[in-house]
């Protein structure tokens, strides 16, 4: 019998899911979309009968444990809390309503923990304890690793990185505060810098001829690339943002390396050369020349995955 674990990873749009051995290696996956669901209870159901269908295809596996990456989701408690990307209203008790279908194991905690999960089974972090891992996607999220443990903190909330307040009375945050990391470092902080820009700059720029609605980050890097000079401003700015929360976080737990993760990190050498030079810029004294800034270890394609498999592993291990 060859030992596997489940990965899921539950997206506002989109949950996939994968069998994946203890060496890292996705042998089946599976996808639902989360938004047919509008009730946990059916997604539950879809989700467990989408993990017995790839057992079932598969001979000699046996299913050690369920590991969720989640939106809002408490490590401690097992639940998906007031999500605001999701249907599913108020608190869910995700993790006892999987183990109630599947009769295995299941720990649920929030995609950015299960990231930084991935990275230290599978991916960079291998031989790393501290490090943190940035994903920047349509917001920011973040996953702390001290001392080869994961910060959950007193709530199971821990690493809420992307809602450090960088811009006092700045940008208002999807949180409902005002001057978040988050509203500045990531795809959308990056496309709100470029439309305030366009309107403040008189250079030439092919952003302009893009829609602001329909603007993304990806075409911001493309165009960055081909030294556009709005998108080079806006990368720059976006890029000392993100300094400003790493070096900020570098204070806490002095981490060997910082990994960024997520779609604005394939944005390459346009994003992380601008990074490094903000870091070593404000960096405190005691850290400078100590912090690598690296891109993630793990494919992008099925990295969640791995991550909540890692986090299941890790619980077994
Ligand atoms: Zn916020």
């Amino acid at each position: 019998m060859k030992k596997v674990v489940t990965g899921v990873d539950i997206g506002g749009t989109n949950t996939v899911f994968g069998l994946v051995d203890t060496t890292g290696k996705v042998i089946a996956e599976g996808h639902l979309k989360t938004t047919d669901y509008p009730v946990a209870r059916d997604f539950v159901k879809a989700l467990g009968s989408g993990i017995r269908k790839l057992m079932a295809d598969k001979k000699n596996i046996e299913l050690m444990g369920v590991g969720i990456g989640a939106p809002d989701a408490n490590f401690h408690r097992g639940t998906i809390e007031h999500a605001p990307n999701l249907a599913w209203k108020g608190i869910v008790p995700l993790a006892d309503l999987v183990k109630n279908e599947i009769k295995v194991p299941v720990v649920v905690t929030n995609d950015a923990n299960a990231a930084a999960m991935g990275e230290m089974i599978f991916g960079g972090a291998k031989n790393m304890k501290d490090f943190i891992v940035l994903t920047l996607g349509t917001g920011l999220g973040s996953g702390i690793v001290v001392d080869g443990k994961m910060v959950y903190g007193h709530t199971g909330f821990a690493g809420e990185v992307g809602h450090m307040v960088v811009v006092p009375g700045g940008r208002v945050c999807g949180c409902g505060r005002q001057g978040c990391l988050e509203a500045y470092a990531s795809a959308s902080g990056l496309v709100r810098t470029v439309s305030l820009m366009i309107s403040e700059m008189r250079e030439e720029s092919i952003l302009r001829d893009i829609p602001p609605s329909k603007l993304t980050s990806k075409q911001i890097a493309e165009a960055a690339a081909k030294n556009d000079p709005v998108a080079v401003k806006a990368m720059q700015y976006t890029a000392e943002m993100l300094g400003f929360g790493i070096v900020n976080s570098i204070v806490f737990t002095s981490p060997e390396a910082i990994f960024l993760f997520g779609g604005l990190a394939q944005a390459g050498e346009m994003l992380f050369a601008p990074v490094r030079k903000y870091l070593e810029k404000y960096n405190y004294v005691l850290f400078k020349k100590t912090v690598k800034i690296l891109p993630s270890g793990i494919s992008e394609s099925n990295g969640a995955v791995l991550g909540a498999a890692a986090l299941i592993l890790n619980e077994l291990s």
